[in-house]
């Protein structure tokens, strides 16, 4: 049975338990080494498993779990050559992919050297098993982490991830500009999935980002051919649309036919970051454009997206059991109330993750309720969304989130782009004091002392201390710096300091 998005929370909820139990039994437990090992050393019996606290015997699992053998979290069954205590197939699956077999008509038979039918049975299971679609994680947190897909994934449980684009307002009819890099990345393949898997298919053309394409021609491209939708990280985004303005401006590009949607994702989207950009965005011609937001991460295997502008992000509860928990205590807090957020897969193959500790503080919680905007109920993540560490930090006693830095600056006049450091006075002595440094290119015709001063009011009334040094450069020397480091994801604020409580 599927899941409504019609039904109450509680029936969701029910229906989410219902199958991870029993995806857990059929599948977790008999093939995957990682959980059953951790199953059987504490003493958890997979059939006994019937309630939420039930569940919760199940210890977390951290990205560093992970990285000892990325291998034993990808669901597979015993082979003659496995080193790990997994089971082999049972018969019944063995009859299921026999009589599949009987009814699929193969390519490898119709182009191949003959074989044998058990060959064809083989070649049916390994649908299901076999790994032939990876992503890493962009390695911004230490080791690349990895995440396995198998034929199952893609055509039994990504197109409903993928589809729930239509949540915002695609159209099947609509055609979309991808301006991702071409990575083994989600962001840039989760487009790919939904260009293949989702209905018909949709209409999307790939730039696969600015070192495949120039972004000059990028804005050319868009300005020839009609988009509905730009997809993109925020960082980018804001460098695309400037360089569109300048271009624009100068006569050297069209004005693009006006854009419906921009989804961004990867960065997190200030109400500040929105403003800018919708303020770019009515100077290509676009003023009506709504901006959604993503979310998403390798290990999740999926991303996923507000339904509206500012209606916040909607989990799927149907391919995931979802838990918020206390960052100190680990045990769940209420539906909205703030917390750490938490997944197991459901009916998922390859790479399989259970109470998955994303890491991400979801300031306001995760609400579970019909949404005023789309009339549909769904987990939903109430922002603001960061980092339950990294992205706090101390900077002379005060405790600052690091994104209040960007807001602050955002709100000034004048500024064009800005990069902020965290140093110390002297950077050999962590016992020194924190130093703020603040690089800022100014708008044409801004008034430097004037945006100087601002900056410093902002900075103080968001963080509670003040810049030490403001500095002003070019455009180009700030674009430099922003992008310095991944040349993919600006760093708006760098912290220096090897070593900070
Ligand atoms: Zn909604």
């Amino acid at each position: 049975m599927s899941i409504s998005y019609q039904w109450t929370p509680e029936e969701q909820r029910e229906y989410s338990l219902a199958k991870m139990f029993k995806f857990i039994k059929d599948y977790v437990y008999p093939y995957h080494p990682y959980y059953r090992k951790m199953f059987k050393e504490n003493n958890i019996d997979p059939d006994k498993l019937n309630s939420y606290d039930d569940f919760r015997k199940i210890p977390i699992t951290e990205k560093k779990d992970t990285m000892e053998d990325q291998r034993a979290f990808i669901l597979q069954p015993k082979t003659e050559d496995s080193t790990y205590d997994i089971e082999e197939i049972g018969k019944k699956k063995k009859l299921q992919y026999t009589w599949k077999t009987l009814t699929t008509r193969y390519l490898r038979d119709l182009y191949g050297k003959p074989r044998s039918f058990e060959d064809r049975v083989r070649q049916t299971a390994a649908g299901e098993w076999l790994p032939i679609h990876f992503h890493a994680s962009g390695g911004t947190t230490g080791d690349p982490g990895l995440s396995f897909y198998t034929n199952y994934d893609l055509k039994s449980v990504v197109p409903y991830i993928a589809g729930m684009m239509y949540l915002f307002g695609w159209e099947p009819t609509m055609r979309a500009l991808n301006m991702y890099p071409a990575l083994p990345h989600l962001a840039f393949f989760q487009v790919i999935f939904a260009e293949f898997t989702v209905d018909n298919g949709g209409a999307i053309f790939h730039t696969c980002g600015g070192k495949a394409i120039p972004t000059e021609r990028q804005v050319q491209i868009a300005g020839g051919m009609p988009f509905d939708m730009y997809i993109a990280i925020p960082s980018y985004m804001t460098y695309w649309l400037k360089t569109a303005i300048e271009m624009i401006e100068g006569g050297e590009a069209k004005k693009p036919d006006p854009v419906k949607l921009a989804v961004l994702a990867a960065e997190p989207l200030s109400d500040e970051y929105r403003d800018m950009l919708k303020g770019q965005f009515e100077k290509i011609g676009s003023p009506d454009v709504k901006i959604i937001e993503g979310y998403g991460s390798t290990e999740l295997k999926a991303a996923f997206f507000e339904c509206g502008e500012k209606t916040n992000i909607h989990l799927n509860p149907e391919f995931y059991f979802w838990e918020v928990l206390d960052p100190d205590t680990r045990e769940p807090v209420p539906w909205g109330e703030p917390g750490v957020i938490t997944f197991t897969h459901i009916d998922w193959r390859g790479s399989v993750l259970m109470r998955y500790w994303m890491g991400d503080l979801i300031g306001g919680g995760v609400v579970w309720e019909k949404c005023s905007n789309c009339g549909l109920t769904m987990p939903i993540l109430r922002p603001p969304i960061g980092r339950a560490k990294r992205d706090f930090t101390k900077v002379k006693g005060a405790r600052v989130p690091l994104m209040n830095f960007q807001n602050a600056i955002r709100r000034v006049e004048g500024v064009e782009s800005f990069q902020v450091i965290i140093t110390k006075e002297d950077e050999e002595d962590q016992t020194s004091r924190d130093r703020v440094i603040v690089y800022v290119s100014l708008q044409p015709g801004a008034d430097e002392e004037v945006v100087k001063a601002q900056i410093t009011k902002q900075v103080k009334i968001d963080t509670e201390i003040s810049p030490d040094q403001i500095e002003t450069e070019k455009p180009e020397a700030v674009e430099m710096r922003l992008f310095e480091r991944t040349g993919l994801k600006a760093d708006w604020v760098v912290d220096k300091r090897e070593i900070h409580v």
